[in-house]
């Protein structure tokens, strides 16, 4: 597809960022160019289905959600960082390379039986978008599918989100 053969030419690889050794993506240039980010949002959008509702991780995951949702015509929910929330509706704590992270959505936002089509920049070793997966389950959702920018394959993040539905425009 020459669109999406045209956004994976502004992704930019970034060495040793956020720390020695991680080639880091960067897809700000994607979002920063007009017909790239239609590309996307639009791509993006075709795979929500019947969903009621688009959930973006914090925070690369709330622009590309914002979109998707306006285009899918469904409303959007931030899953967001620890410590940002008034009210909570459920937490979740997972391991990273070096350390752990807290992702929580917020109360009264979800209801029961809602179905959810959830987004991220990029999939990685999956540990954000699986924890984002068992939040809304926690909450009664029904995760629809997980649908990305940028697979970086070699991580198997995929393999982490188990019958989940995966979709990436891109991988490398
Ligand atoms: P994972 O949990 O899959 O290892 O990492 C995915 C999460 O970390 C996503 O929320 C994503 O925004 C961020 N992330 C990890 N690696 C990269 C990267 O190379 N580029 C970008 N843009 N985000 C990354």
């Amino acid at each position: 597809d020459a669109d999406l053969a045209r956004v994976a030419e502004l992704v930019r690889d970034v060495p040793d960022h956020p720390s020695p050794g991680i080639l880091f993506r960067d897809i700000t240039p994607v979002l920063a160019d007009a017909a790239a980010f239609t590309v996307v949002t639009t791509e993006l959008a075709s795979l929500v289905g019947d969903a009621d509702l688009v959930a973006g991780v914090e925070a690369r995951g709330f622009l590309l959600a914002a979109a998707v949702a306006v285009v899918a015509g469904t409303g959007v929910v931030p899953v967001r960082k620890a410590g940002k929330l008034p009210r909570v509706a459920a937490s979740r704590t997972y391991e990273l390379e070096y350390g752990s992270a807290t992702l929580e959505l917020p109360a009264d936002t979800i209801a029961p039986g809602a179905r959810v089509f959830l987004v991220d920049d990029v999939l990685a070793t999956g540990g954000t978008a699986a924890a984002a997966v068992d939040l809304l389950t926690d909450v009664g959702a029904t995760v629809v599918g997980f649908g990305t920018l940028l697979e970086i394959t070699a991580l198997d993040g995929r393999e982490r989100l188990g019958d989940t539905r995966v979709d990436a425009l891109l991988r490398v």
